[in-house]
């Protein structure tokens, strides 16, 4: 029979790259609960219109990567390919638009989306995700940001990342840069992508975007949104970069970040690498205001962001950076008596903290192979001498040395 693989764009995580996900996981988890988020859980897969609404049906997620189906009861639903949405659907079908905001939420966990697969790109892949929901000052913008540098350095790749900043401004600002853009790329449609020519229909600002060779050479020259800035939106982005610097998170302004999907307005950020080839945003996000009420809730000022946990995972491993596998320490019984005190004194170790381990069977010279191969960093031995004498030998594996201790001191010396 042939061994059956992952469906392409999926895969598995064992050993250092599950280690690596769950300590993005994990110091996330933890740096954003020092930021005052609290951890929600969603469905996985949400009534499709919570994302053709929600990401607008010009964003590529929803034009061509989504994993929709029809379910055997006849309803449309989709595998998540972001967070935020759901979220937002959350807030409002859980009846929490109006009290307690802002809401401060951390999330992670799988999204999908079908795109084609290559490095730091996966049909089905992980995000970390924090949210602040009902909050219009700028100073969540920043705060946002501040905590997912906090969690960069943390992780200890944020020297080789580099946060770029924009504006996409208010509505008005938007309005009469979209005309600005619509003149540009008018003037250039002949050489515009088939996808850009509906964008520009749809909406111009998203050529920005395009990832198409043509289309980028054109957007060099594209007018930015600056001269455009409606003196509120203008303030309202030139708080956040002072924010920006009394939290002392370096950044740069990129004048073409737009973002992927189409729920945004004013801050729009990233943070790149250049040490991941063409996937080089590891972290996204920006500040949305409309998303709540296209779930059926009131007008709700959110901002926040998205990371790739596999791309964050690829930098701690080129940066040496990958956690350690805990040590364990090995138990070994030498003669049927010592079997059952063996057994006690294992558990009395992991009761202590200690990662213990006895090999289901073997003599002694299997049991010290078995031990060699786990990595294990000490052996306790126990044999018909030592338990007469109610002692253990406990073997150093790193140094080679080995003495008796009392059995009852074999925990604490061990944690
Ligand atoms: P890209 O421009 O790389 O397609 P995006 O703008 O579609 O990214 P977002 O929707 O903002 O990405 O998602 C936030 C982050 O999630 C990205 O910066 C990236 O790190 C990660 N990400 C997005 N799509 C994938 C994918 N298919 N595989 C792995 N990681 C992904
Ligand atoms: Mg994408």
């Amino acid at each position: 029979m042939t061994a059956l693989q992952p469906v392409r764009g999926t895969r598995d995580f064992i050993g250092d790259d599950f280690r690596r996900m769950h300590h993005v996981a994990t110091t996330a988890r933890r740096i954003s609960a020092l930021y005052g988020f609290e951890e929600w859980a969603t469905p996985i897969f949400e009534d499709t219109r919570v994302f053709s609404r929600g990401l607008g049906d010009t964003s590529d997620v929803v034009s061509k990567e989504m994993y929709s189906f029809e379910d055997r009861g006849g309803d449309s639903v989709t595998l998540r390919p972001e967070a935020t949405a759901g979220l937002c659907r959350a807030l409002v079908s859980n009846g929490l638009t109006q009290t307690n905001l802002p809401r401060k939420i951390f999330y992670t966990g799988p999204m999908f989306r079908y795109e084609r697969p290559q490095k730091g790109r996966y049909r089905q892949f992980h995000q970390i995700d924090i949210e602040v929901m009902g909050a219009a000052e700028p100073l969540a913008d920043a705060e946002v940001i501040a905590c997912g540098w906090h969690i960069l350095q943390d992780l200890g790749i944020g020297d080789g990342t580099i946060l770029e900043v924009n504006t996409l401004g208010d509505a008005a600002s938007r309005d009469a840069y979209r005309a600005a853009l619509v003149a540009y790329f008018t003037a250039h449609k002949e050489s515009l992508s088939q996808d850009s020519l509906v964008r520009l229909e749809k909406n111009p600002q998203r050529i920005l975007d395009s990832k198409d060779e043509g289309d980028r050479a054109i957007v060099a020259g594209a007018p930015t949104i600056d001269p455009y800035l409606t003196p509120d939106a203008a303030a309202f982005y030139a708080s956040v970069e002072k924010h920006l610097q009394r939290f002392g998170v370096p950044f740069r302004r990129n004048a073409r970040i737009v973002r992927g999907l189409d729920y945004y307005s004013h801050t729009a950020f990233e943070f790149v690498t250049d040490r991941l080839g063409a996937q080089g945003t590891v972290m996204g996000g920006g500040r949305y205001n409309g998303l709540v009420e296209e779930m059926g809730g009131p007008p709700t000022p959110c901002v926040g962001w998205a990371a790739g946990m596999e791309r964050l995972s690829l930098l701690l491993e080129d940066g040496g950076l990958t956690p350690p596998a805990p040590r364990a320490v090995a138990v070994i019984p030498v003669g049927d008596a010592a079997e059952g005190p063996a057994l006690d004194l294992m558990q009395a170790l992991r009761r202590a903290g200690v990662v213990a381990e006895l090999a289901y069977r073997g003599n002694l010279k299997r049991r010290m192979e078995r031990a060699n191969r786990i990595g294990a960093r000490a052996a306790v031995i126990l044999g018909d001498e030592e338990l007469a004498a109610g002692v253990a030998q406990l073997r150093d594996l790193d140094a080679g040395t080995q003495e008796k201790v009392p059995l009852a001191e074999v925990p604490a010396r061990l944690s």
